[in-house]
């Protein structure tokens, strides 16, 4: 049975950091929109320039040019048997679209498809995104505030050097935020209707979370 997976939730919510685990456990690839389109940009494409000047902003990337590249990565040979989506879909225009593709990709398939709601206070995220830092080669991802580091600037899984993403600055968050109450928010209940939504608390620690998704996969 082919296993579909679809996280939702805030910026900073810790979808990221459970899905790089579950996807290793799992053996399941890391689909996550957010790096595809960073990826995008660095390559100063045409596509990317343009996803640039939205992720910026905090604003959504145009829906049909995130589709196309979530369709091709859906594609390729190593979501044969399932993926995680990490940030996709963030709309309801995005999530119609998604039905669309899995149907062609899937068409005879078996297929088993669950969504997780990672739940927290809005309150609790801001101070989560301005103290987050990437690691510029794994891409681990550490909490300056919450996790003791020795150095700050070095990942202590790859010793590569410790970023800041551009939007996790607090004007940009906000932005972030309104975005995502106006317009991924109402997938909560899109998916809620169909019966495969699963709320995790998204206030706790990383193990815990886990645990409760590990649960839920069962
Ligand atoms: P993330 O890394 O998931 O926080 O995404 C960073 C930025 O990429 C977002 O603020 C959006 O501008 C853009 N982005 C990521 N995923 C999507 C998506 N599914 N649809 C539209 N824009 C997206």
């Amino acid at each position: 049975m082919k296993q579909e997976f679809i996280f939702i939730g805030p910026p900073g919510s810790g979808k990221g950091t459970q899905t790089k685990i579950l996807s290793k456990e799992y053996n399941l690839p890391h689909v996550d929109t957010g790096s595809l389109l960073r990826e995008e940009v660095a390559s100063a494409s045409k596509e990317g320039e343009l996803a640039k000047q939205f992720i910026d902003k905090g604003q959504l990337v145009p829906a049909e040019l995130v589709s196309k590249i979530i369709k091709n990565r859906l594609l390729k040979e190593d979501c044969k048997n399932g993926f995680i989506l990490d940030g996709y879909p963030r709309s309801i225009e995005q999530a119609e679209l998604l039905d669309k593709i899995l149907k062609e990709i899937d068409e005879n398939t078996n297929t088993s498809i669950k969504v997780f709601y990672f739940e927290i206070e809005e309150k609790k995220l801001i101070e989560r995104l301005v103290n987050r830092r990437t690691c510029s080669k794994c891409g681990a991802i550490y909490n300056l505030k919450t996790m003791e580091i020795k150095d700050k600037n070095r990942c202590e899984k790859c010793g590569g050097e410790l970023t800041r993403r551009k939007d996790d600055t607090e004007e940009v968050a906000k932005k972030r935020f309104d975005t995502y109450f106006q317009e991924t928010e109402p997938l909560i209940d899109f998916y809620k209707k169909r019966g495969i939504l699963i709320t995790i608390n998204a206030d706790n620690d990383i193990k815990s979370i886990y645990e409760k998704l590990k649960g839920a996969i069962k």
